[in-house]
This record gives structure tokens, sequence and C-alpha cells, in this order.
């Protein structure tokens, strides 16, 4: 964890105040946007209110007013009307470019300048504060870490030279420079193939799991919403807030017609996405072993546990290859090597991803991984039918339908699952 006391602006004008969280909460109150020549306003009086450390997400059809509510807060755009606060300060009262040097900024295939290196775009706003040279090119190598890219590989090279979800990384790492309590995100993962998008949420989720901002992500994608957000405002014409509740809540009980048409068909199985790796409590340990470490001392290891794999770790921690006792027996002298299709998921995946991940694995499973990272254990498929069917099974003893938030999600996760979830998953 990055010591913040190190990287916190000391001009700060926006803070964090509770334990544990980086972010403050942000509140709108009649907030209205009217263009000049327009007829009605864009924005018609929205108010709002993001607790600090959570991920709202804005969703909406196009033209709703989505971009220009995200960009009040930072004032990209001046109200017409209305107060607009974050941890109590109201920004209107602020300098906006004092203000949007403590705001995190996300766009479309992050925002990057073509003309300037990969840590040049990083270091813009510590620069802009005056951090010195030093303390600047720390705080890169920290976030470019952070957002999961090799500082050595990719301080130094141009925008160009990255691929979509790179930039992406790359743009959030800029976003974070500064340590801001908020960040505003538009549409930040729109302009990448589905697979990128899938690591960059997870990437994001366990980001936040550290860090604890504040997060407004503005999407069109209401399943982007489901996974991302502690809660999701559904916006309808002029930005009228028609629904703000927990993605559970909007799944199991869309507020009218309107809502209902935007979650789409399949709700249900959108709902899969609510469960997590984490939620499975389903974790088993595995013997691991050290890149470079003699194969007859694994396997022995691995024997004397009951393991029929060992997953092999570099020397921070991080999965590199999962071996089996008798593959150890047939190779040589040290294991190493990283093997590129390893089925890894982060524990805050959701079941869904994780899934995906063990169908496409040969063997029968996943590692998980946490912070940073770094293994946490490995998850079977027969863990994941079985917490499927235990949640089928106590759903169906349950008589009063009251359910709290994990009964909830059990019900949920119940009523998405295919006739025979054993039989699909099982043929793989
Ligand atoms: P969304 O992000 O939900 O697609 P926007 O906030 O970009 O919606 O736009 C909301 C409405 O305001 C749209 O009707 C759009 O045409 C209009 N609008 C957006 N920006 C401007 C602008 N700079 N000048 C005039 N009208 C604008
Ligand atoms: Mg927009």
């Amino acid at each position: 964890m990055p010591d913040r006391s190190s990287t916190r602006p000391t001009t700060s004008v926006l803070d964090g105040d509770q334990d544990g969280v980086s972010g403050a909460a942000i509140d709108l109150v009649a907030v209205t946007k009217a263009y000049p020549g327009q007829g009605a306003p864009a924005v018609d009086s929205i108010s709002l209110q993001v607790p600090a450390g959570e991920v709202v997400m804005l969703v909406g059809p196009s033209g709703c007013g989505k971009t220009t509510t995200l960009k009040m807060i930072n004032r990209l755009i001046e109200p017409t009307s209305g107060t607009i606060t974050i941890g109590g300060r109201d920004v209107l009262s602020l300098d906006g470019d004092e203000l949007r040097r403590q705001i995190g900024y996300v766009i479309q295939a992050g925002g990057l300048f073509p003309h300037m290196s990969v840590a040049t775009n990083v270091g813009l706003v510590p620069g802009m504060l005056g951090w010195d040279k030093r303390r600047t090119s720390e705080r890169v190598d920290e976030l470019l870490e952070l957002v999961g890219l090799d500082p050595r590989r990719y301080r130094d090279r141009y925008p160009r030279e990255l691929s979509g979800g790179q930039q992406q990384r790359v743009g959030v790492a800029r976003a974070l420079a500064a340590d801001p309590p908020v960040l505003l995100m538009d549409e930040p993962f729109g302009a990448v193939d589905p697979i990128t998008r899938q690591r960059l949420q997870d990437e994001l989720l366990r980001i936040q799991d550290e860090l604890r901002k504040t997060i407004v992500c503005v999407t069109h994608d209401f399943d982007e919403a489901v996974k991302l957000g502690d809660r999701i405002v559904v916006l309808g014409e002029g930005a009228r807030v028609v629904q703000y509740d927990t993605p559970a809540e909007v799944l199991s009980h869309p507020a009218d017609s309107f809502v209902s048409d935007f979650v789409g068909s399949g709700a249900s199985l959108k709902a899969l996405t609510l469960v997590r790796v984490d939620d499975l409590d389903g974790l088993q340990e595995t013997t691991t072993a050290r890149v470079g470490e003699p194969v007859a001392d694994i396997a022995a290891r691995a024997r004397a546990a009951g393991d029929a794999a060992a997953v092999v770790l570099d020397g921070r921690g991080r999965p590199l290859r999962w071996v089996w006792v008798r593959q150890l027996e047939e190779e040589g002298a040290a294991v190493g090597d990283r093997e590129d299709d390893l089925p890894t998921v982060d524990r805050r995946s959701t079941l869904n991803d994780a899934l995906d991940a063990m169908l496409g694995s040969s063997y029968g499973g996943v590692v998980v991984t946490g912070r940073r990272d770094v293994y946490e254990g490995v998850l079977f498929i027969q863990t994941a039918i079985d917490a499927v069917q235990a949640a089928r099974v106590a759903d169906q003893e349950r008589s009063a339908p009251v359910a709290g938030n994990d009964e909830r999600s059990a019900q949920v996760l119940q009523q998405a699952l295919p006739e025979e979830p054993g039989t699909e998953a099982g043929a793989a």
C-alpha cells in the first residue's frame, strides 16, 4: 500500500475523511445545465448524493445528460444553477484549475497526449502541483505498477506504442497521480475489445479495493454498471433520476418500464454478475513453489499435502504456472517460465467471469489472485457448481420472501440458474 502522506498534494482543497476511505462524498443539489440556444435543459435539476468511497455508475440513453452531469462535477462545464459539494466544500467557490488537479478524470481511449511519453503523461498533474522530479518519478513508477504495467518497460514509450487496453491503464494511472479523492470516468472502457474490457474492469475493482476513492463512472453498458457499481443511477431525458439503487435492487425491482426496458432481457442472467469469487468462500489452498526450486522438492511437498498440482509463484508471490505433480516428474531439474494461458481471476471477479475462465482452462479450475496480482488460492469448477446448488437449496427451504443482502444475492443467483448447471459446466 502506497504511503499516502508522501503522495497527497500539500495544497489539498478536497479531502476524504473516513478511516480507510480516501474518497470524499459528492453532493449535487438541484443542478441544472441549459446550453444556450436549446429548448429544454440538458440536465434538469438533478439531485444526487454519492457516498464517500463508493462507485456510482450513471447509465441512461445517449443524449440524456450523463457527460454533462459528470463534467459539471469538475467544472469542465459550469452549471447554470444548483450547488455541488465535494467533501462538504462548494466546488463553485474553488478555482476551477485547482479543483481539476484534485479530481481524476478518465475518458475513452485514455485521453493521453500523443507527443508525451507514458511517464510524462502520468506525471503531468504532480508536475503542475510542483512536486520535485524525483518524487514525481517515484510516483509514476508506483502508479504504473498499480495498473499492471512494468515501469521499466513502459515509462519511456509513447501512447502509439501501446495497445488500447494499455493506453487506458495509463489513463487511469494519470488520473490517480495526485491521489485525488474523486475519480470521474466517462465511458472509460468503451473503445477496447470485450476481453480487454473485462480485464480493465477487474483491474479497476482491484484498485478500488485498495484505494477506496469516490468514483462516478458513466457507461451506456448496463452490464458494466452492474459489475462495477456499488450503486447505479438510471437517468432519463434531462438527467432525470429514474432509479438510484444497488445493482441487485435495480435488477430485481426495476422502478418502472423505462428501467426494465433499459435493463433489457435476461435480467436474471445478469444477476450472475453480482456474485463474486470472494462470495463463494470456496478458495482452496494448494502447494505453491518458487521459480527455480528443484522439481523433486515440490513434488514431495505436493504429495505430502495430497495435492495433484502445484502453483509456481514469482519472487513477489504472483502466479506463473500451474504444474501437475506427474508433469513435474517428467520435467527437468527446476521449474520456471510463464505459461501464457494460465487461467487466473481476481478474487473480486464475478462468477460469470470465473466460469468463463474455468471453461477455457484445461485444469478444471482457476488460480485466484488478490491485491497486486498476488496468489491467494485456487478455485475448482466443482466449488462453483456446489455454491450454485447450495444457494438453490437454501432458497427453496426459505419460506419468508424477505431477504437480506447476502440472501438476496443467493436468491438472485438461484433465479439466474440454467436448468442443469452441473451438466453444462461439467461438460468442459
Ligand atoms: P450523454 O453523455 O448522456 O450522451 P450529453 O451530456 O453529452 O449526453 O448531452 C446531453 C444533451 O446536451 C444532448 O442533447 C446534447 O446534444 C446536448 N449538448 C451536449 N453538449 C453540448 C454543448 N456543448 N452545446 C450544446 N448542446 C450540448
Ligand atoms: Mg456522453
